[in-house]
């Protein structure tokens, strides 16, 4: 079922024309209304009348996250501002936050595309859906809330923590799905466990939405079985609505990116420039139909693909790969790149792994992996903690060329994150 089945199986043609009307009114709004914008088109050489075909965004200079801390906080705002009904900020996983302002219509249509994301995924309005993200500043949970009200689903604001609270909000009103983060996601069942509930027969969860940080499709794996239901991937950023830019349809393969409200291109990092479909790049991004505060051609730092070929879900917006990091996450031991992306997918397809782990960059050279173990192995017998320990650190150092030192912990003895998970702690001094 489709939420707007006329734009969502738009044919590819007609996308591109609509694209490139909703490109040329961004281009001359920011040219008219923000002088930053102007300034900076202007150097580029370009004027409005020459954005004349969606390639010809090239010809725009990039946004890059320091040009909006630079303009905060009202610097890139397009419209009066009494047009202006709500400000974001974003959740500074990275430092400072940005600001990010959205108009009534900003507002509805945003939402709109959270509707075709949960319609998208089997959502109708007898669920009800525990939104367990963080309520507030971050575009998250509010973002969400709207586009599911808006199916008509009955919406439980819970907000993320007080996990004996939330499982007695699933067991009351019958919660049929969570939006959750992955790192939440994990401690929650490690809760679970404790407690003896065992999700699959206590509640009536059928599907979580998981997004806002990197995980790995070993992890997807881990929490589908656990808590025996569809985990769909959310990917979505402040300066670009929240969630509900790329969602996964019922084929959980690729996230399809509502190329009607943004156009994406993925790059080379280093160069700028554009690289085919299928391979790897940062992802770039341009609002094309956001009045408050319109953004172009923005380096998100994200690294993905887009994955070629149809759907056979029929959406014919183009689908994006799963996060594999940002390029500021990106770390270095012995002259390695090392992403914490690879470290989690071996370590969540290893048995007897538990929930949670942390990358300790120790110096230049060396760096440590605690992971947590299942409470039956470290209550078992040493000789098989130690086979697991040199089998974690062998699978880790095919992968990443480096060899870590590898240290078993206890399941829940690690940091646990309500939010957005830190994964590498730099204990380097240089
Ligand atoms: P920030 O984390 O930069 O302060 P946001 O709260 O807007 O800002 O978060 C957006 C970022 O979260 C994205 O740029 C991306 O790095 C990450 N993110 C969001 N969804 C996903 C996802 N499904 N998979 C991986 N990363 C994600
Ligand atoms: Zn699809």
């Amino acid at each position: 079922m489709f939420w707007q089945q006329d734009l969502e199986t738009i044919d590819r043609k007609r996308l591109e024309e609509v694209q490139t009307g909703r490109l040329q009114d961004t281009v001359q709004r920011i040219w008219d209304n923000v002088p930053f914008y102007r300034d900076r088109i202007n150097s580029a050489g370009t004027k409005p009348e020459d954005i004349k075909s969606v390639s010809d965004i090239k010809k725009l200079p990039f946004t890059s996250r320091e040009d909006l801390l630079k303009n905060y906080p009202f610097g890139l705002v397009a419209v009066p501002r009494e047009s202006i009904v709500r400000v974001h900020t974003s959740s500074g996983t990275t430092g400072k936050p940005k600001a990010i302002f959205f108009t009534k219509n900003d507002i509805d249509r945003g939402a709109e595309l959270i509707s075709r994301c949960l319609v998208m995924t089997g959502m109708r309005k007898n669920d009800v859906l525990q939104n367990m993200m963080t309520y507030g500043l971050f575009t998250g949970a509010l973002v969400m809330h709207y586009g599911a009200e808006k199916v008509g689903v009955l919406v439980v604001p819970s907000g993320p923590g007080n996990t004996d609270r939330q499982i007695a909000l699933m067991q009351d009103f019958k919660t049929t799905a969570i939006h959750i983060t992955p790192s939440y996601a994990l401690y929650l069942s490690n809760v679970f466990i404790r407690k003896g509930i065992d999700p699959r027969k206590d509640l009536n969860l059928k599907r979580a939405y998981l997004g806002a940080e990197p995980y790995s499709e070993e992890t997807r794996k881990k929490i589908e079985e656990f808590f025996g239901i569809d985990v769909f991937n959310s990917y979505g950023l402040s300066e670009m609505n929240g969630p509900g830019v790329a969602f996964e349809c019922q084929e959980k393969n690729g996230m399809h990116l509502w190329e009607d409200n943004f156009l994406l291109e993925i790059i080379d990092p280093a160069t700028g420039e554009q690289v085919s479909d299928g391979e790897r790049g940062e992802m770039v991004l341009t609002s094309l139909c956001r009045e408050g505060m319109p953004i172009i051609r923005y380096r998100t730092r994200d690294l993905a693909s887009v994955m070629p070929g149809k759907c056979p879900c029929g959406r014919t917006h183009r689908r994006i790969t799963r996060i594999t990091g940002r390029t500021d996450d990106m770390f270095i031991v012995k002259g390695v790149n090392i992403f914490p992306q690879q470290i989690e997918n071996v370590l969540m397809g290893i048995k007897g792994v538990a929930q949670n782990y942390l990358i300790v960059l120790e110096s230049l050279d060396h760096m440590t992996v605690q992971v947590e173990i299942e409470k039956e192995l470290f209550d078992g017998n040493v000789t098989h903690l130690v086979n697991l320990q040199n089998a974690i650190t062998e699978k880790l150092k095919n992968e990443i060329l480096v060899k870590p030192k590898v240290e078993l912990h206890e399941p829940g003895s690690l940091p646990a994150s309500e939010g957005k998970a830190q994964r590498v702690i730099d204990n380097r001094t240089l």
